[in-house]
């Protein structure tokens, strides 16, 4: 038995994320954390919500709360919506709560301790009418290049050219729209990560077995250019984590917070401490997954995440642990994934474009969603969900594959020989060869799934069903039962025994089928088929059953026509 330490990127607090984000970190890492701990292993598995920064603050004003409400009720939003999808994380957290507060001031003093922190004073754009200092992106003006009127000081989203908020004409608050600007000084902390290039350089050369994909981004940012630079992990905000040093005031810094790329990471071991706290745990408990000094040296830590957030994981966060010069687990392995697209263009938030986490499983179960977005996970490159795709691979895998084999040999037997398995004939060259296809099969989904190869570990898993429904039609039983009743009853033995396996097999897939398959077989023997022929014969004869309720409706046309005008934008 193994440990292993999972996480998922945190999604943002502000607003229920689309299914491109679904499939972007939390499902698959769900997907390795079930698999993981039916395997026998020890899993912790961990996300939280992110809970710092303006874009959370200004959204609480506009729905009117303090940000500290509109972050909890968003939390648990969020986590409704994470239990609807059946998404078995051991803790998910808030990256606002006390221990990640107290967690980041000490991360923070200890890079002081040794030297990584420098106090640098800058000018930045200040709104008198607001009160506060502005980010780039939240002062808007004209486009210098384009002339676009609504161009952020970041960047023209007309253009795409790069901005500084000096450059814009007529510049404004983005909060307000007021025109009282001002450049003013303030201070800022900011990482030295130029000071650790060469020990995170050293440490992505070790990492040989993780893809291209993530040590190039990785090494880009390395080398390119100037290279590493460091980063500000401060703000001018009254929303997050309070400057401190470790437990002391840090003078000059008064009223300051840390920037929320900063304190967002160190939440996946907040989150760890907050679920040792929430379950009557010792700090042991969870410092045994994050101190190599307390246990962890054993356990595999596992992160998933977008392309998009593959720098900060392999550079920013790494600097921060490496930096502290303190026994933190480092991460041993980077799932990450290409963008999913939606029906010939992007998910788009502002818009409303595309399948929404709530709107999902408002009109079908989790099962469905999970199996078509871990079956197309966009691993290799970018892959696009559209309404013809998601009904075919539905009614196809689902239904008539899987279901359909279920629903065959359950109703036959019953027919036939009543709700039990039956005894009677024996096992002949039919069955070994099955037994040894779904051996090989078996064999190679094991290796997929350990490797994190997310559409081939689905494909396999879907040949593995296949081989069930081609055995049924090659022994036909409902002929043999007219002139050899026992033959029929040995497939029909081994073929209640598959929908037993198939359980436990497709269980990190579609756990909600899993669990009514499991209930139908009426067993509580949910092993992994570690040796198969004992596992075809879990279920022995006289053994009862009942015959489940369809496993998957079939999506019809007209559904698919109603849902694709339905999510073609402009969600209310
Ligand atoms: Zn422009």
């Amino acid at each position: 038995m193994a440990r292993y330490l999972i996480t998922s990127a945190i999604p943002y607090i502000n607003g229920i994320k689309h299914l491109g984000n679904l499939i972007g970190s939390q499902l698959p890492a769900d997907l390795f954390a079930r698999y993981m701990r039916a395997r026998g292993h020890e899993v912790m598995f961990i996300c939280a919500t992110d809970e710092h920064g303006t874009p959370a603050e200004l959204a609480a004003a506009k729905a009117g709360q303090p940000v500290a409400e509109f972050c909890a009720e968003m939390h648990k939003v969020q986590a409704d919506i994470a239990d609807g999808f059946r998404l078995s994380f051991d803790h998910f957290g808030r990256s606002s709560s006390p221990q990640n507060h107290a967690l980041t001031q000490h991360f923070a003093g200890a890079l002081a301790d040794n030297g990584l922190i420098e106090e640098v004073v800058e000018q930045q754009i200040y709104s008198v009418t607001d009160g506060r200092f502005l980010p780039d992106r939240y002062i808007e003006g004209t486009c210098p290049n384009c002339g676009y009127d609504k161009a952020r000081g970041d960047q023209c989203e007309n253009c795409t050219k790069q901005l500084d908020p000096t450059d814009l004409i007529d510049p404004r608050s983005a909060v307000s729209g007021s025109t009282d600007l001002e450049a003013r000084e303030t201070k800022h902390l900011y990482l030295r990560q130029s000071a650790l290039r060469e020990d995170l350089d050293k440490w992505i050369d070790s990492k040989t077995d993780w893809p291209i994909l993530t040590t190039s981004i990785a090494k880009k940012w390395l080398h390119d250019g100037d290279g590493l630079r460091d980063r500000g992990i401060t703000r001018d905000l009254d929303w997050g984590v309070p400057v401190k040093r470790g437990d002391a005031p840090w003078p000059g810094m008064e009223g300051k917070v840390f920037y929320v790329w900063f304190d967002a990471p160190i939440e996946y071991i907040s989150a760890t401490q907050e679920w040792a706290d929430a379950n009557d745990k010792t700090d042991a408990d969870w410092q045994r997954w994050w101190r190599t000094d307390k246990g962890a040296d054993d356990v595999t830590y596992v992160q998933f995440m977008g392309k998009d957030n593959v720098p900060f994981h392999t550079l920013s966060f790494p600097a921060t642990i490496m930096g502290s010069n303190e026994p933190w687990k480092l991460v041993d392995y980077i799932k990450s994934f290409n963008f999913l697209n939606y029906d010939g263009g992007q998910f788009s938030t502002s818009q409303g474009r595309g399948v929404f986490m709530d709107q999902a499983l408002s009109i079908l179960p989790p099962d469905y969603w999970r199996w078509w977005l871990l079956s197309h996970a966009p691993e290799n490159s970018d892959a696009e969900f559209t309404w013809e795709n998601f009904q075919t691979s539905v009614n196809k895998d689902l239904a008539d594959v899987l279901g359909n084999f279920v629903s065959r040999v359950t109703k036959f037997c019953r027919s036939k020989f009543g709700e039990e398995v039956p005894a009677g004939g024996e096992y002949g060259p039919e069955e070994a060869a099955l037994i040894a296809r779904i051996q090989t099969s078996l064999t190679t989904y094991e290796n997929h799934m350990q490797a994190m190869e997310i559409r081939k570990g689905a494909a396999e898993l879907r040949s593995i069903w296949a081989a069930g429904n081609e055995y049924l039609q090659d022994t036909a039983p409902w002929s043999a039962f007219k002139t050899d009743p026992d033959r029929a009853a040995a497939v029909i033995r081994l073929s209640l025994n598959l929908i037993r396996l198939y359980a436990v097999l497709s269980a990190p897939f579609i756990p909600d089928a899993s669990a009514r398959l499991f209930s139908a077989m009426n067993t509580l023997d949910t092993g992994w088929p570690d040796d198969l022929n004992a596992a075809l014969n879990a279920l022995p004869a006289g053994h009862t059953f009942t015959v489940p309720d369809t496993l998957f409706a079939k999506i019809t046309d007209d559904q698919r026509a109603e849902w694709q005008v339905q999510f073609a934008g402009t969600r209310s």
